[in-house]
């Protein structure tokens, strides 16, 4: 979805995007800082139940300021269900975001605290809407799963991702290990309604990140700073948290 009339960096960094995109001071903005005691614990959460099958892993596409993992979704191999979600959402892509050190590279905070990346898989409304582009502009269109990554060890599953990125250099396909695998083993979520978080910025994306952060290399990290074309993004040049405006963030736990 990367478009010509945006970037992260100077004239067309996120301080500007409000010029041609005004819901960029709406009132359902991401990323945010999610404050955990103004979370409120929701008992009608379910648990989530995700489904993804491997085979639909389409591509790589390096689009510059991050890579995403592209899924064959016209069908409903691979589906997110349950949490708050009255329909089933279906996987469309995953990528990753990250920072020009170890200290900065989420989009979301917790506690006004910043994670070394963060990863972000993107579904969308297959029961409602005929297509991705017909449900990224509607607010019960889109889903996005967070997952927090900490700098520590070696995470073994995202090896296997950035060994499939490795391959993709040199040869069309590669084998793309199930992403399910990157996901902690902690099940407990926020939810919260909020927005794509780059232009267009459309409030249209139910939030889900997962409590638990998963474990990844200072190594690993660094690689993924080397798949940008272009340079890392400094603290500065991260989309800011936005204000929740009233909104409230609920917990599963
Ligand atoms: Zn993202």
């Amino acid at each position: 979805m990367a478009s010509p009339d945006w970037g992260y960096d100077g004239e067309n960094g996120p301080e500007h995007w409000c010029k041609l995109h005004p819901i960029a001071n709406g009132n359902n903005q991401s990323p945010i800082d999610i404050k955990t005691s103004e979370t409120k614990r929701d008992p009608s959460l379910k648990p989530l139940s995700i489904s993804y099958n491997p085979a639909t892993a389409k591509e790589i596409v390096n689009v510059g300021h991050s890579f995403h993992v592209n899924f064959e979704d016209s069908d409903n191999r691979s589906v997110l269900k349950g949490g708050p979600l009255p329909e089933s959402y279906r996987l469309r892509q995953f990528h990753f975001h990250w920072g020009s050190t170890d200290d900065c590279g989420s989009e979301h905070l917790v506690d006004g605290a910043p994670f070394s990346a963060e990863l972000h898989l993107v579904h969308w409304n297959s029961a409602k809407y005929p297509s991705f582009a017909d449900a990224a502009s509607q607010a019960d269109g889109l889903v996005i799963v967070g997952v927090l990554m900490k700098v520590g060890h070696a995470n073994p599953n995202l090896q296997k991702v950035l060994d499939a990125l490795k391959a993709v250099k040199t040869k069309l396909h590669s084998q793309i290990s199930n992403p399910s695998v990157l996901l902690p083993s902690c099940t407990d979520y926020w939810a919260y309604f909020g927005s794509l978080t780059h232009p267009p910025l459309h409030e249209s994306v139910t939030w889900i990140i997962f409590k638990e952060t998963i474990s990844v290399s200072a190594e690993q990290v660094a690689y993924q700073r080397g798949m940008r074309r272009s340079r890392s993004l400094h603290q500065a040049e991260l989309p800011t948290t936005q204000p929740l405006k009233g909104r409230t963030v609920k917990a599963s736990f």
